[in-house]
């Protein structure tokens, strides 16, 4: 009988005994959501997707850890001059993976998949220089929201507290949505003309781009779809975690 486990909640004596061949890191932010959904929701829906999947796993014949989730997201300007939205930067979000891959790579745990819940993080030259330092540890991240296309099942695409991310909570936390204060999350192009276009990157300004924080209309979300969009993500991530743990 493989397990999965939550190690915000587990005890020295569930774990002791307990052969994991992966490790799960859902990685968030702390940032304001429109006005209907909590400041950590980043965190909240990487960990609980992640412990879904990690359960299903555990069916398919592994255990899995899923570790706490990190709330040091990386922000835009415009977003990280709002009340207590917290911008986690390069160096230390590469300081707390380097942390955490050397700690379990002591334990001799070495397998690591961050779930990553937030847009605004990047994990990919992190990952190449750890893998320099660590060849025998295998690092890999993704993002919840990129692991299946369920444009289908929404009406208003968005990108941050929008239909997905709301009707996704609903189906989690309903008791975390106060839907009836949402803004409608409307959104302006950046008004560099390159940007627009997306022939250059750079952070966008989120105070110019949106009033409420959002970017898409949350007001259609529900909890069913949120339940539509998210088993299917759930299958796909627990698929990963097992091709991963059986990777020789
Ligand atoms: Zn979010």
């Amino acid at each position: 009988m493989k397990t999965a486990c939550d190690l915000s909640k587990a005890i020295y004596g569930d774990v002791i005994n307990v052969d994991y061949s992966i490790a799960i890191l859902p990685w968030g932010a702390i940032e304001p959501h429109n006005y209907h959904l909590p400041y950590a929701t980043d965190c909240i829906l990487s960990q609980r997707i992640s412990m879904d999947a990690a359960h299903l796993a555990a069916q398919s014949g592994i255990n899995a850890m899923v570790l706490p989730p990190v709330t040091f997201g990386s922000q835009n300007p415009g977003q990280r001059e709002l009340p207590f939205c917290i911008h986690g930067r390069y160096s230390t979000q590469f300081a707390i993976l380097t942390d955490i891959v050397s700690s379990l790579h002591y334990q001799g745990i070495k397998k690591l998949l961050i779930v990553n819940g937030h847009g605004g993080n990047s994990f990919k030259n992190m990952i190449r220089d750890l893998a320099v330092d660590y060849p025998d540890f295998m690092l890999a991240s993704c993002e919840w929201f990129k692991i299946t296309n369920f444009e289908h099942l929404i009406e208003n695409v968005g990108e941050h507290a929008d239909e997905v991310e709301t009707s996704v909570m609903m189906y989690y936390h309903p008791e975390l949505v106060q839907l009836s204060k949402a803004g409608d999350g409307q959104s302006q192009s950046p008004r560099l003309k390159p940007l627009a276009e997306g022939v250059i990157w750079m952070p966008r300004n989120w105070s110019e781009i949106s009033i409420d924080t959002g970017i898409g209309n949350p007001h259609m979300s529900s909890a069913q779809k949120g339940e539509d969009i998210v088993l299917p993500i759930i299958n796909k991530l627990s698929q990963i975690m097992v091709d991963m743990a059986n990777h020789k």
